[in-house]
């Protein structure tokens, strides 16, 4: 679904090496894959979610989008209709008065007939619980609700996947527990690829695969279990690993042999159970 070669990206023209925001990214996203990307603030992954959207083009190197190269101006609408992007703040994205119209806007610039722009907005509003709220102003809504109609927004474009970058971000921990659900259902149950920039750690742990930048390039990458259980290099990078790791870690530097790739209570409960 996603392809980068030898990507490189600078936001200015000067020639020095260490002005690159993004340096040699080699990845590949598949189909239906849940990717996670993690890192510090400015390690990149705002930088790299905006190119993979065709937002900016790189520097050097290529991306495809599902064997579309993002630097041909002229595909520029066939790589949005495939690959959506949501941001942090809800209230940026959110450009009508009311929610259906919000929803239709994105539909209504594909070009397509009216009646078909009305099924996909009550489809994609639907797939976001948020059919109710259709004839509400967005502002009448909270941030959970805001972000789940912006997400309706690129359903009903009908994209192969989506990009996220940290849609968590600005809402209270119930409007998160909404937003990570749909995310998860819009991979689970609609198969779409997801591509899921956060800082919590916890988000990150039912992902497929999880991506960890610093400095503009990829330093570590694999399942869950693989980049948690190096807690050291994970801290050395400035990040926090899930609280049920963290503690494994502390119980086999204190001589208890559990595993390390612990990533929930419930595997740790049971891991310890075994040891008795
Ligand atoms: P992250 O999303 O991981 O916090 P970003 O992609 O936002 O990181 O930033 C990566 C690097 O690019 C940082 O060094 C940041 O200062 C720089 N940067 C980000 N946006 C711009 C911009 N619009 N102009 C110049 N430099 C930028
Ligand atoms: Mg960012």
């Amino acid at each position: 679904m996603i392809k980068t070669n030898n990507l490189y990206f600078r936001y200015s023209d000067e020639k020095e090496e260490d002005k690159y925001a993004l340096k040699n990214i080699n990845l590949h996203i598949n189909d239906g894959e849940f990717v996670v990307i993690i890192g510090h603030n400015g390690s990149g992954k705002s930088t790299l979610s905006k190119l993979f959207n065709g937002i900016f083009y790189p520097t050097s190197g290529k991306i495809y989008i599902d064997g579309l190269d993002t630097s041909d101006e002229e595909l520029i609408w066939e790589i949005r209709k495939r690959a959506g992007m949501v941001f942090q703040n809800p209230d940026n994205q959110l450009v009508a008065t009311i929610v259906e119209e919000d929803v239709a806007f994105g539909p209504e610039n594909l070009g397509l007939p009216s009646e078909v722009i009305r099924q996909r907005v009550d489809e994609a509003l639907e797939s976001v619980k948020m059919g109710e709220f259709k004839r509400k102003p967005p502002h009448h809504l909270s941030g959970g609700q805001k972000q789940r109609v912006a997400i309706a927004g690129i359903l009903a474009m009908k994209p192969k996947c989506i990009i996220f970058d940290e849609p968590t971000a600005m809402l209270d921990p119930s409007g998160r527990k909404e937003v990570i659900q749909t995310i998860q259902n819009l991979n689970k149950v609609d198969k779409m690829t997801v591509v899921h920039v956060t800082h919590y750690m916890d988000e990150a742990v039912n992902a497929d695969r999880i991506i960890v930048m610093d400095g503009g390039q990829i330093v570590l990458e694999g399942t869950p279990k693989e980049v948690f259980s190096q807690v050291e290099t994970i801290q050395r990078l400035g990040l926090d690993v899930p609280q049920v790791t963290l503690l494994s870690h502390e119980l086999k530097k204190s001589g208890i042999e559990v595993s390390t790739e612990n990533l929930t209570v419930d595997e740790l409960v049971e891991n310890l159970c075994q040891l008795i």
